[in-house]
């Protein structure tokens, strides 16, 4: 088994902080490219244009440089610095401004005065610069010249797929968006811990078909859903990863469904990790669980983080960077998603053998004469729990939610009483 350790999945992040990213581009076609050095990922190009659904595929933005420079030539706001400081999707633009016609296009957060906004304009064509708030007061009544070296063009929406086929066809959809530029949280811990589970269950046996999908927010999602509509049936269960590296909680956010296997087997997770947790309803805002949870879809998918979006102050700001994601939290939340797909690939139904009062389980080992090890306890208590719930009705999780012992732990009894042929699956 392989083990990941937080500075892996940290380094991952590091790797792909300095990229641009946007909805489309160059940006994510290097994320992926990157990537690819960890797991054999496709990539997709989806022409601008495309009808999917009530959405088009968008033009492609690229950029290559921006600046504001002021009266003395020098650049006071520059692209090269941070990312953040073009408002993505800005037009081209080439010009001579007065600090009043400039003012329109700058953004800032009064309140953070040191952190540049993260901005975005997918759907008006419009530019705009971000810059902290102190360096907006320092602005004078001067003429400023402004370039932003971008180009709104036909081109392609880019997305990157990695499908690992299991024992059966039933899938579990791992996603994640891969659409901002320089931010830590939002982003690149989620494509990180999704990048070191597909690599991690690329080496283990695996009952599930995995399919992980890396693409950009909302109209990534809604372009794949579109273009793989026959296929979506396929998918039993799903998780979108996204902000698993701050140093908050562990928050699952349930799928529309509400009580699908998924939701349980997340809730079960978190309930045993021995941290603090919390489990919110679904809500259609978010990720891209909205696209996934629409009601003609209605997938069993649900959100895995830690702080919700919106609920930190470093959120779409230039503070979500290397400081704030931790490697520690990056490995937890990886150990949590481990934990999710061996539950799934663990909980299965079973048929106790011997049905008619308990087996003699001293007879066959499985049941110690001297007891006393709490340890040891727990795991015949485990035993009577398996024994007495698999009539072919309850699931390994059912009896490990009824019996409030770890997953592991009811499994580690299910698996000692079959190779006594004291239980039988249940197909
Ligand atoms: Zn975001």
């Amino acid at each position: 088994m392989i083990e990941i350790q937080g500075k892996e999945l940290y380094s991952l992040v590091e790797e792909l902080y300095p990229i641009c990213r946007s909805i489309t581009g160059d940006g994510v076609r290097e994320t992926l490219r990157k990537l690819q050095k960890y797991i054999a990922l496709t990539t997709h190009e989806v022409p601008t244009g495309t009808q999917v659904f009530d959405w088009t595929v968008p033009k492609e933005w690229n950029i290559r440089d921006a600046y504001i420079k002021d009266g003395s030539g020098e650049r006071i706001v520059d692209f090269r610095k941070s990312n953040l400081h073009v408002m993505s999707y800005s037009i081209p633009v080439r010009q001579t401004l007065s600090l009043e016609e400039l003012k329109p296009h700058l953004f800032s957060l009064p309140e953070h005065p040191e952190w540049i906004p993260y901005r975005t304009s997918y759907h008006n064509e419009q530019w705009g610069f971000c810059l902290t708030h102190q360096q907006l007061a320092e602005l004078r009544n001067e003429e400023y010249e402004v370039c932003i070296d971008s180009s709104l063009e036909d081109g392609a929406l880019t997305y990157g797929e990695y499908y690992l086929p299991g024992e059966i066809a039933d899938e579990v959809l791992i996603s994640c968006h891969i659409c901002h530029p320089s931010l830590c949280n939002d982003n690149l811990s989620g494509i990180a811990v999704a990048t070191f589970l597909a690599k991690f269950l690329s080496t283990e046996a695996r009952r599930y078909s995995y399919r992980f999908v890396f693409l950009p927010g909302t109209i990534g999602p809604i372009t794949w859903l579109c273009l793989n509509e026959a296929q979506v049936e396929k998918i039993k269960h799903g998780l979108v990863l996204a902000l698993l590296g701050d140093a908050g909680p562990s928050t699952y956010k349930k799928s529309r469904q509400g009580h699908a296997e998924v939701d349980r087997i997340v809730a079960h997770v978190l309930q045993h990790s021995g941290h603090p947790y919390k489990i919110v309803d679904f809500s259609p805002y978010g990720y891209d669980e909205r696209q996934y949870c629409s009601p003609g879809f209605n997938l069993p998918v649900g959100n895995l983080m830690r702080t919700p979006n919106g609920c930190f102050p470093e959120y779409h700001t230039s503070a979500d960077n290397l400081d704030f994601v931790k490697p520690s939290s990056l490995a937890d939340s990886w150990k949590k998603c481990r934990s999710v797909v061996e539950t799934l690939e663990g909980n299965r139904t079973y048929i106790n053998q011997n049905p008619k009062c308990e087996p003699q389980l001293g007879r066959r080992g499985l049941y110690r004469a001297i007891s006393g090890q709490a340890e040891r306890g727990q795991q015949e208590m485990a035993i009577f729990w398996v024994l007495n719930l698999s009539d072919g009705t309850h699931s390994l999780l059912d009896i490990a939610e009824r019996a409030a012992m770890s997953f592991p732990v009811i499994k580690t009894a299910a698996d000692a009483l079959s190779a006594h042929q004291l239980l039988k699956e249940k197909f």
